[in-house]
């Protein structure tokens, strides 16, 4: 079980507290993806430093290497790579799917084959979740499938269904501990009827905290809006809500504004390796000829290591130059962009301001 308080609301927004097992993460907030066992480019006192309280471990890449098994004898995924606080696990359905080779889909779980070396594995909803256990993840994800979009709506119902059986299963093999807990994750691609059906299976069975899933895969911004908009509001209020693999800067705030308290992306992270910076006026593309003269930090009201020591036109030379420090600075850079951006919505839900930051976070955007 963890503990989740809402401080002050805004509308459909709220401002809340998770309590883990490593420490409390203060919501809406976005959680930088630590795939491997590490956030890409970054040391985890650079994370850290950054504002983050949590972040995302990967379960099929930490199962296929080093192994469930090797990090739990190691003292578990908080110890192995260093993080003393929070850590998400996702099941690894969504990366069996878009990663894993030769998968067969039935009723007891998924087989495949390792993209590394080709070996066999099979993940079920019990094996997932005692995989989450062995890393020892404070919030633990159930397994789900997740339909591709776009699908018949038939398919998306028998995978809805499917996804289902697998929270029941997943809530069954979850252990018990203080300080951790596990997610259901409400499926139905883009039709409100099925994302309603799944809510009430899920809210029937009994999270800790509600996920919504297979969203951001194509579907545009309106329609994703709107599939929150009919689904949140169904969503138990006393219990953290979490959209997964979502998104860009604005998604955040329209996300916020409906009541979503939890987010991971790979946009500010990849992005800081390809010398797309995020600013408070807009992206930057790095590599760009435009600042290879200009002494200007990214962003003066940044207080990120690279806004504080570095001009547009060195970032420019180190990532025309493929320099490792290029990827650094751009990461702790986007990564302190997306705490700070959460952070201000945060104190803009207390003093219930969100509307008109939203309204004015548009225009720039
Ligand atoms: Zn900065």
């Amino acid at each position: 079980m963890i503990g989740f308080e809402v401080l002050a609301r805004d509308g459909a927004a709220r401002r809340g507290r998770l309590r883990t097992a490593h420490g409390n993460i203060d919501t809406p907030v976005f959680m930088p993806l630590a795939t491997t066992g590490t956030v890409k480019a970054m040391t985890p006192e650079g994370v850290a430093a950054t504002g983050a309280r949590v972040v995302l471990g990967n379960t099929y890449h930490l199962m296929l290497r080093p192994s469930a098994e090797r990090i739990a004898t190691l003292g578990g995924l908080h110890r192995f790579m260093n993080w003393p606080y929070a850590i998400l696990t996702d099941s690894g359905g969504f990366q069996v799917m878009s990663l894993a080779a030769r998968r067969t889909i039935s009723e007891g779980g998924v087989t495949f084959r390792s993209h590394l070396d080709g070996r066999p594995y099979e993940l079920t909803p019990e094996r997932s979740i005692a995989i989450q256990h062995l890393l020892g993840a404070d919030l633990t994800m159930a397994l789900d499938e997740c339909t591709p979009h776009p699908s018949p709506r038939e398919a998306v119902e028998r995978s809805m269904e499917l996804t289902m059986r697998w929270a029941e299963r997943s809530r069954r093999a979850f252990v018990e501990r203080p300080g951790h807990g596990i997610f259901g994750i409400v499926q139905g691609g883009i039709h409100p009827d099925l994302r309603l059906r799944a809510t009430s299976r899920l809210t029937d069975i009994g999270f800790d905290g509600y996920a919504v899933g297979g969203l951001a895969v194509g579907e545009g911004q309106a329609t994703m809006f709107a599939v929150l908009d009919a689904t949140v509001p169904a969503l138990p209020q006393d219990r953290p809500h979490y959209l997964m693999g979502v998104g860009k800067p604005g998604d955040l705030v329209g996300a916020v504004l409906r009541g979503i308290d939890m987010f991971d992306c790979v946009l500010p992270t990849r992005s800081g390796r390809t010398a797309q910076a995020f600013t408070r006026h807009g992206s930057l593309n790095l590599r760009n000829a435009r600042h290879a003269d200009d002494p200007a930090p990214l962003d003066p009201e940044c207080l990120c290591p690279a806004c504080a020591g570095y001009s547009r036109a060195y970032l420019h030379h180190l990532s025309r130059s493929g320099e490792i420090l290029g990827s650094m600075l751009l990461t702790a850079h986007n990564l302190r962009y997306y705490a700070d951006l959460m952070a201000t919505m945060r104190t803009a839900i207390e003093t219930g301001s969100l509307a008109a930051f939203a309204a004015a976070f548009e225009s720039v955007e």
